[in-house]
């Protein structure tokens, strides 16, 4: 039997309205908006794309975006010097730098000069030591919307073995510990492959859980797949058959027990993700 589709872009279309209630609620109660400010450095159209997409999702549950758009030839410290007016910004709750930043501008030295309380996506490192420590103030928007993707299904975690293609640390490292934190969620064991890892296919036909984000279209085929397993494809790739992801859909959704398509699966939560943590942030200014 096929794999149960896990429909990432209902979900997240469900995310968005409970977002806007809450966003409507806190408006209300405190007679501010909750505002992101997205800067946009350089002239990469997939940046800009991107970053268009945030804005909308930002207008359509009532939050206030602000771009501020920088030439490619922009230097480091003007950058910083941005980064350090909207930190200061009282109307500015979160703050997202779009990668990749233009050559020569080193993006760790961008990313650490963001006040941690309005790092939405995540990056800082005292954000990233409490997300370690079980106690996150943000959780990054990827693999936070895969873990409410597996909750919200009512895909049970706790126990299960979860095998994480992947050690970015944009996803693959937080999705690893996310899984394996304590609660909702979590509690599975989790192992973690990279390019490395010797015989991947050995380790992935163990997973309960599989979580692509390698950034290799369709790697994932259906003998490394356990059967009835639920698979997560967090990989994007734009070909001429159109997106694709990771995982290769057609055959390994004929072993999988759910899977998520590209598009309409991790994409979708991933941004909705990121307005949650601009309400986050907007509701920890006030504390
Ligand atoms: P990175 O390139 O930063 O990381 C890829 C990881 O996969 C690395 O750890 C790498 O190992 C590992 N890897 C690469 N090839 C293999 C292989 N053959 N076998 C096992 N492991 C391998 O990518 P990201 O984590 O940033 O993104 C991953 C994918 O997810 C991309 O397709 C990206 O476009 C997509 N993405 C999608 C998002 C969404 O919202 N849906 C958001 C973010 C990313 P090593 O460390 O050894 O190099």
């Amino acid at each position: 039997m096929a794999a149960q589709i896990l429909d990432g872009k209902a979900m997240a279309q469900a995310i968005q309205q409970e977002l806007a209630e809450q966003t409507a609620e806190y408006i209300q109660n405190t007679a501010t908006v909750p505002t992101l400010a997205a800067v946009l450095a350089g002239d990469d159209p997939a940046s800009d794309v991107y970053v268009r997409n945030k804005r909308k999702d930002c207008e359509r549950v009532g939050m206030e975006s602000v771009l501020h758009r920088l030439p490619a030839e922009t230097s480091e410290d003007d950058l910083l010097a941005l980064i350090a007016k909207l930190n200061k910004d009282q109307a500015v709750h979160g703050i997202l730098v779009q990668l990749p930043l233009p050559k020569g501008i080193r993006e760790q030295r961008i990313l650490q000069a963001i006040s941690p309380n309005k790092d939405v996506d995540a990056f800082h490192p005292e954000n990233v030591g409490r997300l370690v420590q079980g106690r996150p103030r943000f959780v990054p928007c990827t693999p936070y919307g895969v873990q409410q993707l597996l909750i919200r299904c009512g895909i049970e975690t706790a126990g299960k073995h979860a095998v994480v293609i992947g050690r970015s640390d944009i996803v693959g490292k937080p999705m690893a510990i996310l899984l394996s934190a304590r609660g909702a969620g979590g509690d599975a064991t989790v192992t973690i492959c990279h390019s490395r890892t010797a015989d991947l296919a050995a380790h992935t036909r163990q997973a309960d859980i599989l979580v692509v984000a390698a950034g290799r279209p369709k790697m994932v085929t259906a003998d490394m797949v356990k059967p009835g397993a639920v698979v997560v494809d967090v990989g994007i790739h734009r070909t001429e058959q159109g997106l694709v992801g990771d995982v290769d859909f057609d055959s390994v959704r004929e072993v999988a027990g759910y899977i998520t398509p590209v598009p309409g699966g991790v994409g979708p939560l991933t941004r909705a993700m990121l307005l949650l943590n601009t309400l986050t942030a907007a509701r920890e200014s006030l504390a």
